[in-house]
C-alpha cells in the first residue's frame, strides 16, 4: 500500500455523476431489501436485482466482468463475497450479502449490505450491527488531511473490539471511471500510512467480517469465498467522496 498508487482526484462534475448515480444504486437497495424472503434462491434475488438496473437505466458493472456470470453477488452465510446467484434456498435465520457494482453516465457505483433472512439468532445480528458500524467508523476516517490506512485501522480496531475478525483476503479500492482503481483499501493495519488523503478522491469501502477466524477460500467455480472455518462472514459497502466538509457517502438516497 503507498507504492505506485495513482489515485484520481476527480472533478466537481463527476462528483455530481457519480452522487447521482449512487442515488440509483441506493434506491435498487431499497428495493431488494423489500423483495428478499424466506424460500427465494439467490438467482431470483439476482432477477430482482437485474429488473430493477434495466427499469432504471443503468448498466450492471459486475456481468461479464473477469466472466462473473450475474448482475449481484450474493453471498450467504459462510460466504464472504462474491458467491455466484443460483439454486440456493434463502433459509429462516440466513444472512446473505448482496453486492451490486453499476454503471450510470460511464462512471461506477458499488455498494453492498447483508439482510436478515426472517428472524436471527442474536449473534448474526451481532455480527450484522458490527459490520455496518465499522463500515461508518471507516469512512468517517475518509477526510483530507488523514492518511489511507486510518480508514483501514479504525475498521478493524472496532471489530476487534467487538471480537470478531476482518478479512484480509479481499479489500475496497478507488472507484470512478473504472470499477476498481488505485489504491487498494485494506480493512486492517495500522494507523497514519500509505497515501495522503485528499478532497476528490472517490472509495468504495467495504469491510467483510467473519464470526470466527479471519482465513478464507475461494470455491472450485473460481469465485465464491468462504470462511476457511465455515462461520458465517458479513459485508457492508459504501461509494464516498472526500470532499472539502468531510466524507460525502455517494450510495445513499
Ligand atoms: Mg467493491
Amino acid at each position: 500500500m503507498g507504492k505506485n498508487t495513482d489515485i484520481r482526484i476527480k472533478t466537481p462534475e463527476e462528483l455530481l455523476i457519480l452522487r447521482e448515480g449512487g442515488r440509483i444504486l441506493a434506491d435498487i437497495f431499497e428495493e431488494i431489501k423489500n423483495s428478499v424472503k424466506v424460500g427465494m434462491t439467490t438467482g431470483e434475488v439476482d432477477q430482482v436485482a437485474d429488473s430493477l438496473i434495466k427499469r432504471n437505466n443503468v448498466v450492471a458493472a459486475f456481468k461479464g466482468y473477469r466472466g462473473f456470470p450475474a448482475c449481484a453477488c450474493i453471498s450467504v452465510n459462510e460466504e464472504v463475497i462474491h458467491g455466484i446467484p443460483g439454486k440456493r434456498v434463502l433459509k429462516d435465520g440466513d444472512i446473505v450479502g448482496v453486492d451490486i457494482g453499476i454503471i450510470f453516465q460511464n462512471y461506477y457505483s458499488d455498494m453492498a449490505v447483508t439482510l436478515a433472512v426472517g428472524i436471527l439468532e442474536p449473534n448474526r445480528q451481532k455480527l450484522l450491527d458490527v459490520t455496518r458500524q465499522a463500515l461508518l467508523h471507516g469512512i468517517a476516517k475518509a477526510r483530507a488531511g488523514n492518511r489511507l490506512s486510518d480508514i483501514s485501522f479504525a475498521i478493524q480496531s472496532y471489530v476487534e473490539s467487538k471480537g470478531f475478525s476482518v478479512v484480509r483476503d479481499f479489500v475496497g479500492h478507488g472507484i470512478g471511471r473504472k470499477l476498481h482503481e488505485d489504491p487498494e483499501i485494506p480493512n486492517y493495519g495500522s494507523p497514519n500510512h500509505g497515501p495522503l488523503l485528499k478532497t476528490g478522491m472517490v472509495f468504495a469501502i467495504e469491510p467483510m467480517v467473519n464470526m470466527g477466524l479471519a482465513r478464507t477460500k475461494v470455491l472450485s467455480d473460481g469465485w465464491t469465498a468462504i470462511t476457511a472455518d465455515k462461520k458465517p462472514s458479513a459485508h457492508f459497502e459504501h461509494s464516498v467522496a472526500i470532499t472539502e466538509s468531510g466524507p460525502l457517502i455517494l450510495t445513499v438516497k
